[in-house]
């Protein structure tokens, strides 16, 4: 893989560069509620403006149908990452378009313009290979050089990340380099006892995970909404929770397996519950029980992990060397379910403890909505060994998967 520093050194003054970098950030209307992903990408952009590239940025937002939807424009990061770089972002209201051409045309050396989001495109996510080919041959149209640099996108084999690096030359972006560099850490060379922390809505998401963690994580913690599943496999009624009841038999299979490995499985012993999902754009107290896992109401659905489940959970969590952390404890959005999660990001600023001398435990947390909620319950991201900007991608790459933006980045 070319570095960004190798491309820079061959020269990208006066070049048009397309970063194509990852800006799907949390919207509330037009408001930004964490920006973690655009400050992610501004070293990468910046980099290429000071060497005089003509920069032009590109990203999807969101899950638009391959066609312009208001509610996910790109427009309010534009403004952000103009904040952010300390100068104007020049919008295009389309990505290949009249608007796109415009732009582009009128860069200066050292300036930075955002496409419209790559996904109102049918091209950009198409199955069809003439399809994508089609739109990145478009995008390709636009520039010179390729940056890939949206590491939270490299699991995807869409046109602006696969099939566009193919048409132009091209190098990662620091990001990439960043993150590709912290999983080698949690695959190749893991220091231990290495533990797993996975949350999150679905298990369905992260059985493929589950599956390969069985084979190098020493503890396995498990809390979010795909607790219910595991603990419906363990034979506990769980009431109203989130349930993925044709995914039983392969976490029974799971759980037999990591008995037979010596792998320790963590689940809840407690649950905050209540009789319905809250309103998360209008939080009122709602006034929820905590409940055993053995004895969970059936008008009662679980929202988050309970205090002691929180204390069990620190102590599996204080003497590991490496923590990798995916998907958040409970419906942190709204604060009575927030505790879970907040106790876990503690437990993993906590945990580097060094016993005397040692070294501090390696922590990264991954996954969208996972990074946000340790930002948005005020927690130092510095306190953290790594907060990945990408959920599926980093489950991927820990699944041994081939990520089709890292591989379209190889030479
Ligand atoms: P990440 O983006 O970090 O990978 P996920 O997208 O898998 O995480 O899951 C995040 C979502 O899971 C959050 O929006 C949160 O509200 C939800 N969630 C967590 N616990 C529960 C639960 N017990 N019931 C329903 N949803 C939950
Ligand atoms: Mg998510």
């Amino acid at each position: 893989m070319k570095t960004i520093d190798e491309l820079v050194d061959e020269g990208v003054g006066g070049k048009r560069v397309f970063v194509r970098a990852d800006l799907n950030v949390p919207l509330s209307g037009t408001t930004i509620t964490d920006d973690g992903r655009i400050r992610a990408v501004v070293p990468t952009i910046a980099k290429l403006a000071e060497a005089g590239a003509k920069v032009i940025v590109a990203s999807h937002l969101g899950r638009p149908k391959g066609a312009p939807d208001p509610q996910f424009s790109l427009a309010p990061v534009a403004a952000r990452l103009g904040e952010l770089l300390g100068t104007q972002v020049a919008f295009a209201t389309d990505t290949v378009g009249e608007s796109a051409r415009a732009t582009v045309d009128s860069l200066t050396d050292g300036s930075v313009a955002l496409l419209e989001n790559l996904r109102f495109n049918p091209g950009e996510t198409s199955k069809d290979d003439a399809e994508r080919g089609a739109f990145a041959g478009q995008l390709a149209g636009l520039a010179e050089l390729y940056v890939g640099d949206g590491f939270g996108a490299v699991h995807r084999k869409h046109a602006s990340v696969y099939d566009l690096p193919a048409r132009l030359p091209h190098a990662a972006g620091l990001l990439i380099a960043t993150e590709v560099a912290v999983l080698r850490k949690l695959t190749d060379e893991v220091s231990r006892p290495y533990a797993v922390v996975l949350g999150g809505a679905k298990v369905s998401d992260k059985l493929g995970v589950i599956d390969h963690l069985l084979e190098r994580a020493d503890r396995i913690l498990i809390g979010g909404g795909m607790v219910y599943t595991f603990l419906k496999a363990q034979g506990h009624e769980v009431g109203n929770s989130l349930l993925q009841e044709d995914q039983v038999p392969a976490v029974t299979e799971y759980l037999e397996r990591a008995k037979a490995k010596g792998v320790e499985f963590v689940l809840p012993v407690d649950v905050v519950a209540a009789p319905s999902f809250p309103d998360l754009k209008n939080p009122v107290d709602t006034n929820p029980a905590v409940v055993g896992v053995d004895a969970i109401p059936a008008d009662l659905q679980g929202l988050d992990i309970g205090p002691e489940s929180r204390k069990l959970f620190a102590s599996k969590l204080a003497d590991a060397a490496t923590v990798f952390w995916n998907g958040p404890m409970g419906v942190f959005e709204h604060p009575d379910y927030a505790e879970g999660t907040r106790a876990i990001a503690q437990a993993l600023i906590d945990s580097p403890l060094p016993p005397a001398g040692g070294t501090p435990a390696f922590t990264v947390v991954g996954g969208g909505d996972s990074a946000a909620a340790v930002r948005i319950l005020g927690f130092d991201e510095n306190a953290f060994g790594h907060i990945s900007t990408g959920g599926g991608a980093s489950l991927e790459y820990l699944e041994g998967k081939t990520l089709p933006g890292l591989a379209a980045l190889e030479d």
